[in-house]
């Protein structure tokens, strides 16, 4: 999933429910607008739905403005999610704390629907290129899909998402069958333009906006998908198979075939299992190494 691609999401936080459907109303023409009406669910929403940008009331009954802002700031996955204030409160002094809190911009009440939404749409601007510089830095030298340190963030931020929301999350762990004879045979760049033959044809045969795949390791792929279960991603593993397969790819050194094939290993995760990513690449691992066992150029389950 390309960064620019993503839906924009704003996330306005205000206890007064007719302010936040003004501010809603406004900056509707900008993204998915979503609304808390205190500090914990704003925080509790940022970190489940990772919002482009919050638009955050300062005089909040219980957790106020700047509490929230520096709870934000404190996590890792949303300190640097812009937050801009808005308040009716307009001293310079406040504004300052606010600046001083690390939120991008401060708007004063009333709003003022033209300026408000350009700003908006300037800050997220903004926030876009600072994904992009992040995107390039999650991208596998080799292949050109995500690499393992993308892999390792998205399935934590999937997981989360899945859980919150009550929905299953699946992955499968690939292998390519006998790369090391491969390389033997062809040479190492042969093997290096294999592998991103791989990748290219694993990320064609992906169809969901969400679904991730990314390099692993060496010759090894993995395929994150939210809102799919077991069988969902049994059906994918198996047209990644058949699509590798179906390249015809010679290998005359392997035992398994005279062409290319992988191994596919599949795990799904229940929602509310309080299961960690850890558990889920473990029981897909398993399912790879079973799938290796019984004679590879397959796909097993979790449940095998
Ligand atoms: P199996 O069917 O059991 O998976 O056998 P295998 O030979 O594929 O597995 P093994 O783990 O023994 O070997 C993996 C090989 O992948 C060894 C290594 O040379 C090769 N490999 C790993 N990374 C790269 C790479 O970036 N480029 C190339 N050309 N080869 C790589
Ligand atoms: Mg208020
Ligand atoms: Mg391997
Ligand atoms: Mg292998």
């Amino acid at each position: 999933m390309n960064a620019s691609e993503k839906t924009v999401r704003i996330l306005i936080v205000d206890d007064e429910p007719i302010n936040a459907a003004v501010l809603g109303e406004v900056l509707a023409s900008e993204g998915e607008i979503l609304i808390a009406r205190d500090g914990p669910s704003a925080i509790e929403i940022a970190v489940a739905e990772m919002p482009d940008i919050i638009l955050l009331d300062v005089e909040m009954p219980g957790m106020d403005g700047l509490e929230t802002l520096a709870e934000l700031r404190s996590r890792r996955l949303t300190e640097t999610i812009p937050v801009i204030f808005v308040t009716a409160r307009t001293e310079d002094a406040d504004e300052e704390k606010g600046l001083r809190l690390g939120a991008v911009d401060y708007i004063a009440k009333p709003i003022r629907a033209a300026v408000t939404r350009m700003r908006v749409r300037n800050h997220i601007r903004l926030k876009r290129y600072g994904d992009l510089l992040q995107h390039l830095a999650f991208v596998d030298g080799l292949t050109g899909i995500a690499n393992r340190r993308r892999f390792d963030e998205t399935i934590e931020t999937e997981l989360r998402r899945a859980r919150r929301r009550g929905n299953e999350i699946s992955l499968i762990l690939i292998d390519i069958d006998h790369f090391k004879a491969y390389n033997d045979h062809f040479g190492h760049l042969g093997g290096d333009e294999c592998l991103r033959n791989v990748a290219r044809t694993l990320e064609g045969a992906t169809n969901r906006p969400g679904d991730l795949i990314a390099r692993y390791g060496g010759e090894e792929f993995g395929c994150i998908l939210p809102e799919t279960g077991i069988d969902g991603a049994r059906i994918v593993a198996e047209a990644f198979r058949e699509a590798i397969a179906a390249l015809r790819l010679p290998h005359p050194a392997s035992p398994t075939a005279g062409h290319l094939t992988l191994s596919l290993g599949v795990a799904a995760l229940e929602a509310d299992e309080g299961t960690s990513a850890d558990s889920l690449i473990k029981a897909a691992d398993k399912a790879l190494y079973t799938a290796k066992q019984t004679g590879r150029n397959r796909v097993c389950t979790a449940t095998d």
